[in-house]
């Protein structure tokens, strides 16, 4: 490859910027041409690409969203469109392409591969529910906040001797609720991936206030209910309201982390480094440590699996 191009697509993560500002480096470090798509695969078949240069991706380490904006865009889901899109990147002689997204967006990537464009996926999206990687871009900022925000509930329950139901994002994976619920001492994680009853949640809540306990947090994966949901089944079994928090979109926001900015600095490179091997159609990840890529037709068609080991500690560890 001597040109590629990258773009930001779906839902934005913290993280995203600094996977942009890696890959442009990258590239420019090896002696590539580098195209920013502005607006996702929108802005591709809209021809909306501007050169990068090393001072295009200045000063955005440390913020949220993405300089490239992102957009969700049906004409792409299209043949038509995605001809049209590998149409635009040949004519302007771009022949690779890095697409930092979530599993729509990786499809995405796949159709431009088997239309000869060479294409790399990054994880980005705060959900963590990409297989074959440990984790997205993203997804530690978004535990941080929640971590954060529980903290400060915690504050006052304490001395109100209250309860909390806290409705976090993840759509169909529970590991912001996991990682965040055993970052916090969450008395019960409630998430897509194991089954539960309310019924027991709430006696279980019971018997602690019972014996001593003064506050009791329940983290809700959005995929497994909503904070209200839960709210009105323990006001109707245990007799006392629950405070019910939604945290919502400002789990996307902020500056990421130093975790994300070194995954994000570190995934971006390594994105580059596999396109200029001659690979294509790959998602990249981290897995134990290691950089690896895996087809994306596999990284697609799989479902996360839920780490089991941590959800029954988080549970051993809140009685
Ligand atoms: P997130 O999970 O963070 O929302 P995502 O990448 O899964 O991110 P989607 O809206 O599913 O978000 O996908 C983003 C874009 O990718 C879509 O708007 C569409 O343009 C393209 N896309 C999604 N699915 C396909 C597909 N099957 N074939 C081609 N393009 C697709």
């Amino acid at each position: 490859v001597k040109s590629i191009a990258v773009l930001t697509s779906g839902g934005d993560s913290q993280g995203m910027n600094a996977a942009v500002r890696a890959v442009v480096r990258s590239a420019l470090y090896h002696g590539l041409e580098v195209y920013g798509v502005q607006r996702g695969y929108q802005g591709l078949i809209n021809d909306d690409l501007r050169p990068m240069d090393l001072r295009s991706v200045g000063d955005i380490i440390q913020r949220g969203g993405t300089i490239l904006q992102t957009a969700r865009c049906k004409e792409f889901l299209t043949p038509e469109g995605q001809q049209r899109g590998a149409d635009i990147l040949r004519a302007r002689g771009i022949d690779g392409l890095v697409v930092i997204g979530g599993d729509g967006s990786y499809q995405g990537a796949n159709k431009l591969s088997k239309l000869g464009i060479k294409t790399m996926g990054l994880p980005g999206t705060i959900d963590n529910d990409i297989p074959f990687t440990d984790f997205t871009i993203g997804f530690d900022t978004a535990v941080s906040i929640v971590v954060d925000a529980i903290n400060k509930l915690r504050d006052t329950m304490t001395s109100h001797e209250r309860s909390s139901v806290v409705e976090v994002m993840g759509r169909h994976c529970g590991d912001i609720a996991l990682y965040a619920g055993l970052a916090s001492g969450a008395e019960t994680i409630l998430v897509p991936e194991v089954p539960f009853d309310l019924a027991q949640v709430a006696s279980r809540m019971r018997e602690n206030f019972q014996h001593g306990k003064r506050h009791s947090i329940i983290v809700v994966a959005e995929g497994a209910g909503t904070g209200e949901e839960v709210g009105r089944e323990i006001t109707a079994r245990n007799g006392i309201e629950p405070r019910v928090t939604v945290l919502g979109h400002i789990q996307r926001g902020g500056t990421p982390t130093h975790k994300d900015r070194i995954l994000a600095s570190q995934l971006g490179d390594f994105a580059v480094r596999k396109l200029i091997e001659g690979d294509s159609g790959k998602g990249c990840g981290i897995i134990k440590g290691e950089f690896v890529v895996t087809d994306i037709d596999k990284v697609v068609n799989t479902k996360k699996p839920f780490n089991m080991e941590l959800y029954e500690l988080a549970s051993r560890l809140s009685q």
